[in-house]
């Protein structure tokens, strides 16, 4: 098929870490949040978005990050939770998508080309969003181009942060 005709979507669950342990402690929501390794030379896997305001970010020394954001609540994480979330998307983007790649724990590219002789691809995309909010309660930002790479910029661009608005959960880049 004509590269110039092709549809992708990129497809990124938003602050996938910290919105996966505030969906299973609601108490955590809205609060400084850090995720990683607490010993001396512990790393920061992801922070939420008000922790972020302290200047906490991914990749940063827990060391330092503690010194930030004092009163973060510091939480070593959960691959296996991760991973089930991420599984449950997974599967609803596999009942309905026809072809797929998940190209990491909160991150898919999903080829649409030819859907739209059935169904608009934007609207497909937006009912598959609700679909994924509605049953895992996480939340999402996506894109369509014609290529992989600015579907991916693309969809980085709508993240709540780019329109600087504090989203429930967090922000961050969690791989
Ligand atoms: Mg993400």
């Amino acid at each position: 098929m004509d590269a110039e005709q092709r549809t992708i979507m990129h497809l990124d669950l938003d602050a996938f870490f910290c919105s996966v342990e505030v969906l299973n402690n609601q108490e955590l929501r809205g609060k400084p949040l850090v995720i990683g390794g607490s010993a001396d030379r512990g790393v920061v896997a992801a922070a939420s978005y008000e922790a972020r305001k302290y200047g906490v970010r991914a990749a940063m020394p827990m060391r330092l990050a503690r010194q930030l954001c004092p009163e973060a609540q510091v939480l070593s994480g959960d691959m296996e939770k991760y991973t089930y979330y991420s599984d449950l998307v997974t599967e609803i983007i596999a009942e309905r998508a026809p072809l797929y790649e998940k190209a990491s724990i909160d991150e898919f590219y999903l080829d649409l080309t030819g859907m739209d002789k059935y169904i608009g691809n934007l609207k497909w995309s937006s009912e598959l969003k609700t679909r994924i909010v509605q049953e895992t309660g996480l939340s999402l930002n996506y894109a369509l181009s014609v290529i992989k790479l600015v579907s991916m910029m693309a969809s980085n661009e709508v993240k709540p942060r780019a329109w600087g608005c504090a989203p429930s959960g967090c922000c961050g880049r969690f791989r």
